[in-house]
């Protein structure tokens, strides 16, 4: 039977007797796209669903990233859910790529156009997850000693939501403002106007907040330890027009992002680079770039990811295009990536991003060569130079796909401990499911295709089959699902084969969980599924069609 809760309750009130443990027959951990849509679906099936998020809303990622400029690099109306027609109907995007204030009051125009707000409970720090065998069901404890327990947990935690702050010396002694992207102040307008303002970090929040700031900031210094490849977003207004074709295309848009590897709408050349010549390739780059959105990156000669020739000549292309934006050419080089070729790391998409080092106040310094050795009551110190800052802003990223989990202590069968399931790796069945943790649903998170793909569609494919999956088991009377230790195995050994080769493999980025702020993070680990969207849709439905091969049923 479903059941009501308040809205806030987390924050405002004890268990009405002490001890007291709040029964569901599932919590969903997390509101931001996926736990939005994961409870819905939950409630759409006549269960007693909670859904618990330590913000004081829900949004996820687009509550908490509130730093300058943060938006879209998705088309926005590739990005919204695709599932209810009504949805799609009656909200409008106001730019291809929207910013994050938008997309927050998208989430939550969902969650109050669908009712559930009141299922959803806010200032609720999960701390630990313990499975029950004797009961069958999972016990919650929250930070202010708050029990819950359910049946099923779902967790849709974030591949991108532990935010991780340099390691650097002396990071308490700051006496101005400083802050991580994701934790920018909700509370108050950070000053910027004429500060001296430090940024360290260079991934795709870092070009977004740099780009932004640059033109209004007093002085600004970034603090780069390795560049990534950007290029332009290109962003602009739907115009009515747009809109009217936008609104009059979901079933093509859905349908073309169903067909590409990365559920974008921008699918691969279907031409061999080899079959190319020199001069045809570089009309198509050229065009390519001046295009909105990722096809500067996905719409390319299948080559250009996995070989080598063709990947330096496409780097080399965008190489050219650095130099050619870049007024000071020691400036250019040094925005250039060395260490990886094109594409072997999140791509941020920029807009004006390399001309902000065209700014008299705008400074770049090399952190791999003169690296950061301190901070200071008043700035940064490096090797070579002292520098003084009103504001430091850390946009130095996140431990992804584990951390989050890493910070709740989830226990399964046996008191066996997730954190040290994976302290190597995350370790699952089809991304969804951990051998030893039965009844817990990992929603888009590690070793699945959604940090690989556009989210929200991977997000949905996920969701539905989860949906499928708790049905199913209500059909059969099942009321414990747990992977198999041999399909574990199985998963993991085929999320390892693909990375072989991949230009994945050995990069230092978030997408092979690499983290230098995180004990035991500086390791390349195994963290997405590199087959394609298409492919995962394919085997979860084909695990669901056998039965849910894979699993123990019981
Ligand atoms: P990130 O890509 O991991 O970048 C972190 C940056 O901080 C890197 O440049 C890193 O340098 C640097 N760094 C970390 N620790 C440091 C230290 N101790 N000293 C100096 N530099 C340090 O993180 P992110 O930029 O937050 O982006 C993460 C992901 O979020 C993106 O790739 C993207 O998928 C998503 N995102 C999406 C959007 C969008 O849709 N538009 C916008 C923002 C973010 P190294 O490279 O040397 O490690």
């Amino acid at each position: 039977m479903r059941r009501r809760s308040e809205q806030g309750v987390c924050a405002m009130s004890e268990p009405s007797q002490p001890g007291a443990v709040e029964q569901h027959d599932a919590i969903v951990i997390g509101t931001g796209m996926t736990g939005v849509y994961m409870l819905h679906r939950l409630l759409e099936l006549g269960l007693d669903a909670t859904a618990l998020d330590t913000a004081e809303g829900p949004g996820g990622t687009w509550y908490w990233n509130r730093y300058p400029g943060a938006r879209f690099d998705s088309e926005s109306w590739s990005y919204g859910y695709s599932f209810s027609k009504e949805i799609l109907d009656e909200w409008s995007w106001s730019e291809h790529f929207a910013a994050q204030p938008e997309t927050l009051r998208y989430v939550e125009f969902v969650v109050d156009k669908l009712g559930l707000r009141e299922h959803m409970q806010f200032g609720c720090k999960v701390e630990s997850a313990r499975w029950h065998e004797d009961e069958q069901r999972w016990h919650l404890v929250l930070e202010g000693g708050r029990r819950l327990s359910a049946r099923f947990v779902f967790g849709a935690l974030g591949v991108l939501s532990a935010a991780t702050p340099p390691r650097i010396e002396g990071r308490d002694d700051f006496e101005g403002e400083a802050f991580h992207t994701y934790y920018w102040p909700k509370d108050h307008e950070v000053e910027l106007e004429g500060r001296k303002v430090a940024v360290i970090g260079t991934g795709a929040t870092g070009v977004q907040v740099i780009q932004t700031i640059a033109p209004v900031v007093g002085e600004l210094v970034v603090f780069q330890r390795r560049p990534n490849w950007c290029a332009p977003l290109h962003n602009s207004p739907i115009t009515d027009e747009e809109q009217a074709e936008i609104k009059s295309s979901w079933s093509e848009i859905f349908g073309r992002m169903a067909e590409t590897h990365g559920s974008f709408v921008h699918g691969v050349i279907p031409k061999s680079y080899h079959e190319t010549t020199r001069e045809e390739r570089l009309a198509t780059w050229e065009e390519n770039y001046a295009k909105p959105g990722f096809g500067v990156w996905f719409t390319n000669y299948p080559e250009v990811f996995f070989e080598a020739e063709p990947n330096r000549e496409y780097s080399e292309f965008i190489a050219d295009k650095i130099r050619g934006r870049v007024n000071d050419p020691e400036t250019a080089e040094k925005l250039i990536p060395r260490d990886h070729g094109f594409g072997g790391q999140r791509v941020p998409l920029e807009t004006h991003y390399y001309e902000a080092y065209n700014l008299p106040h705008v400074r770049l310094v090399d952190a791999s060569a003169t690296p950061i050795e301190r901070i200071t009551k008043t700035g940064i110190e490096t090797t070579e130079e002292r520098f003084d800052f009103d504001v430091i802003i850390y946009a130095t990223g996140f431990d992804s796909f584990t951390g989050a989990y890493d910070r709740i202590d989830i226990r399964g069968v046996d008191g066996l401990r997730l954190a040290d399931k994976w302290k190597d790796g995350p370790v699952t069945y089809l991304g969804t499911h951990v051998s030893g943790f039965p009844n817990l649903f990992v929603l888009a998170g590690p070793q699945s295709a959604s940090a690989a793909s556009n989210f929200p569609p991977s997000i949905e494919a996920c969701v539905d089959w989860a949906t499928r999956f708790v049905a199913f088991a209500a059909e059969r009377g099942v009321s414990r699902i747990e992977a198999s230790e041999a399909a574990e195995a199985q998963w993991v050994a085929d999320i390892e084969t693909a990375y072989e080769g991949t230009m994945f493999a050995k990069a230092k980025s978030w997408f092979t969980g690499y983290n230098s702020n995180v004990d035991g993070h500086d390791k390349l680990r195994h963290v997405m599924f590199l087959a394609g969207a298409p492919a995962y849709r394919a085997r979860l439905a084909e695990v669901a069609e056998h039965g849910y091969e894979g699993f123990e049923l019981g």
